[in-house]
């Protein structure tokens, strides 16, 4: 029987899930949804056949949806996890799990509280085909001791409602998550540069900017966040070992021979750079739940990128190096 999904926000990336659980993956079903937009969520409910509600709540209460997907904006995360905790029901939430460490923590709470794991969050680039060959080069010992990592994100332009904090707590969040679990080890300091910025950065927005981690063996990792840099939508990751680099790889893409020139198309944006990683995970997680369980990056795993991101925004506020403390992982996640 398929599992009855619903869908909170139904904005870019939560109608590509939306067509991603209906025509992509197996087991599952989009039975209902929301978004404070309600014209556009009406005619995505349409065009898949799932009720529309006037609100998430109702979503969440709703007797047909078995698991909720949270794809709203970012400072609407934590109600709508902290509801979906409370209703029983299975839940993968997008990335920023919310936008403060404090919120993460009650989620933290309500689903120690409740005594089952529910949450998911949606790293999916620990899905990536790329980033998983990088974790078994690093596992195998083909490299030796990870010692330095060198990241790019760029994003072609951002968006009328993002601001210079979510540079880091909306879009290098999904570094600060992929490189703990790449490397296996906790961070112990943030520091973040910021130079110049571009003049096509709108609204005082400081972009690009320099995050600087330094994990608790000493590796050293800088990430440049710029989010628009024109061009395309950008994701580059090497790591440097004892004895040898690994670089990932970019997505595979046609090469064009015209004019003079040999090229291949950077893409747009994430849902095309990433599209494979997002399909995996969704299969992944509706198995999961299909088997009561959750498999994937847990609300703890939220929780510490959250902690990481705030004290990468206080790093930048201060100028200063910002110690990094993780509280001890409860057994409950182990
Ligand atoms: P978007 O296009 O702006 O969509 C967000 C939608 O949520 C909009 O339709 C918005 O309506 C709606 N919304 C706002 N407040 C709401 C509320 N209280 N209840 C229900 N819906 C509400 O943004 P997006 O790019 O799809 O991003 C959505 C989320 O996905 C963000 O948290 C983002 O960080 C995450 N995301 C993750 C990835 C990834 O790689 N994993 C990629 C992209 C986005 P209005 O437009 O009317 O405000």
């Amino acid at each position: 029987m398929n599992l009855g999904v619903g869908v909170i926000g139904t904005g870019a990336i939560g109608e590509d899930h939306i067509r991603r659980i209906t025509d992509v993956i197996t087991g599952a079903e989009v039975v209902a949804l929301s978004d404070i937009n309600a014209e556009h969520a009406k005619k995505v409910a349409a065009t898949y056949g799932a009720k529309f509600y006037a609100t998430s709540e109702e979503v969440i209460k709703a007797p047909e949806v078995d698991a909720i997907v949270i794809a709203s904006w970012d400072p609407t995360h934590a109600q709508y996890v902290i509801a979906s905790i409370n209703a029983g029901k299975f839940v993968l939430c997008e990335k920023p799990l919310a936008t403060s460490a404090e919120d993460c923590k009650k989620i933290v709470e309500a689903e120690i509280a409740g005594k089952k794991q529910l949450v998911q969050v949606g790293f999916m680039r620990r899905f990536d085909r790329g980033y998983k060959q990088l974790k078994s080069v690093i596992d195998n010992g083909k490299i030796g001791q990870p010692l330095m990592l060198h990241c790019v994100h760029r994003n072609r332009v951002s968006g009328p409602k993002h601001t210079t904090e979510m540079n880091i707590n909306n879009s290098v969040i999904h570094e600060i998550d992929v490189l703990r679990w790449l490397l296996g080890e906790e961070y112990k300091t943030a520091q973040v540069l910021v130079p110049k910025s571009s003049r096509l950065a709108k609204n005082g927005l400081r972009d690009p900017q320099i995050v600087l981690l330094e994990t608790q063996s000493g590796v050293r990792i800088d990430v440049e966040s710029f989010v628009n840099c024109q061009y395309g939508y950008d994701v580059q990751c090497e790591i440097v070992g004892e004895t040898g680099t690994v670089r990932l790889p970019d997505p595979a893409n046609v090469v064009v021979r015209s004019q003079g020139v040999r090229f291949y198309e950077i893409f747009p944006d994430w849902s095309d750079r990433f599209i494979e990683a997002y399909d995996t995970e969704f299969q992944h997680w509706v198995d999961a739940v299909k088997q009561g369980l959750v498999k994937g990056p847990t609300a703890w795993d939220g929780y510490v990128a959250c902690i990481t991101a705030d004290a990468c925004t206080e790093a930048r506020e201060k100028g200063t190096i910002v110690p990094i403390t993780v509280p001890e992982c409860p057994p409950f996640y182990q």
